[in-house]
């Protein structure tokens, strides 16, 4: 496999200011924090994480629509700067949320989906004209759609749109930034089936968004779990399903509804608001939130770590956490806490002696 984006290091923060003839900063809003990753040729990464914890600005700082702070972004072995911008532009596409909001209104969607090829000088109208029909075909669309405007198509078929201008200039690495969370969940299933099926047709990689785990078990190869612009957890999709290791991924998998209405609502989802990046806690920033907090958790940031093949996770006591079947049957309650104490003091013991 080789690697087509390679992302290192990936900061953006924001001032934030006050006053308005002499403003002065008040504050560093840290949406995104040093962020790592990389995604091989046809493959499909997953970023997930709350509403605020930095997915779009990840997004926006690949698609170099906002400069970074810090850190790089290479793609298919160059790094994005103003020469190479102009290719990036080309192969690497996005698909947004709101189909309807980045769709312009007043177009014909034949011209919303050939836009991009004049912008690049790709063929001639007549080329374009007939790309279009064929991009609709793809999609599962008719051609005489292209004549019609936005508003009379239904939300899964705006976001079928916004893929065929997507896929109009043929790009290898396709963004998704929430495609599905604006739809219904039978509609959603759709559009993801579709997502699928193009990538297996043209070799596409995705980096695909979402905000809760449910939308990516038939969508990720792999996933990074994001909290309060770092990722906490990154593995393939089998271990963070089957093998969740940081409290935070585990709180979001509970968070995905029971299939057997029986057993819903055993599980405590997590608690609380997300923190603002503009004062993120010290330490860990999930100590607030985390039912397993521990001293060195508010004082120490933990690092990711490689404790499984590809799993990498940024929690001091991961290694020690009860496992997560027992936490979900106990709902993440003082239990498991105390369990962890226990099991903390035991590893403990057996280090010593082993000393
Ligand atoms: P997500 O897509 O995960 O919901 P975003 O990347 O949109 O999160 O935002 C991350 C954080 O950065 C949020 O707290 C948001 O308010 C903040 N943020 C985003 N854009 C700006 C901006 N232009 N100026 C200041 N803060 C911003
Ligand atoms: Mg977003």
């Amino acid at each position: 496999m080789t690697t087509l984006l390679e992302v290192e290091n990936l900061t953006k923060h924001y001032p934030v200011k006050k006053g308005v003839v002499l403003a002065r900063q008040v504050g560093t809003v840290r949406a995104v924090d040093g962020v790592s990753f990389r995604i091989e040729r046809g493959e499909t990464l997953a970023i997930v994480g709350e509403s605020g914890c930095g997915k779009s600005t990840t997004a926006r700082l690949v698609l170099r629509l906002i400069e970074p702070t810090g850190g790089t972004v290479r793609f298919d072995g160059q790094e994005i700067s103003g020469a190479a911008l102009r290719t990036l532009r080309r192969r690497v596409q996005v698909v947004f949320q709101d189909p309807y909001a980045s769709l312009n209104p007043r177009l014909r969607v034949g011209d919303t989906i050939a836009e991009p090829m004049e912008v690049h000088g790709i063929g001639t109208r007549e080329s374009r004209a007939a790309r279009v029909k064929e991009l609709l075909g793809l999609v599962g669309l008719a051609p005489f759609h292209a004549q019609r405007y936005p508003h009379e198509f239904s939300g899964g078929q705006r976001q079928r749109i916004g893929i065929a201008r997507a896929l109009a200039v043929q790009p290898e690495l396709i963004i998704c930034d929430e495609p599905v969370s604006a739809l219904d969940v039978s509609i959603q299933a759709q559009v993801v089936n579709l997502l699928k099926d193009l990538q297996r047709r043209f070799g596409l990689s995705y980096l695909f968004i979402a905000h809760d785990l449910a939308v990516v078990h038939h969508m990720a190869d792999r996933v990074a779990v994001m909290y309060l612009g770092q990722i906490v957890e990154t593995a393939p999709k089998r271990a963070i399903f089957d093998r969740p290791m940081h409290p935070y991924t585990r709180a979001l998998l509970s968070a995905i509804p029971h299939p057997d209405p029986r057993r819903r609502g055993m599980v405590k989802p997590l608690g609380g608001d997300v923190p603002s990046p503009m004062n993120p806690p010290s330490g860990c920033r999930f100590h607030t939130r985390c039912p397993f907090v521990q001293d060195r958790c508010k004082a120490e940031m933990p690092m990711l770590r490689e404790l499984a093949p590809g799993q990498q996770v940024a929690c001091h006591f991961a290694e020690v956490l009860p496992p997560h079947e027992a936490v979900a049957e106990n709902g993440m309650s003082p239990v498991a806490a105390q369990r962890l104490a226990l099991y903390a003091a035991a590893k403990a013991r057996k280090a010593a002696k082993a000393a």
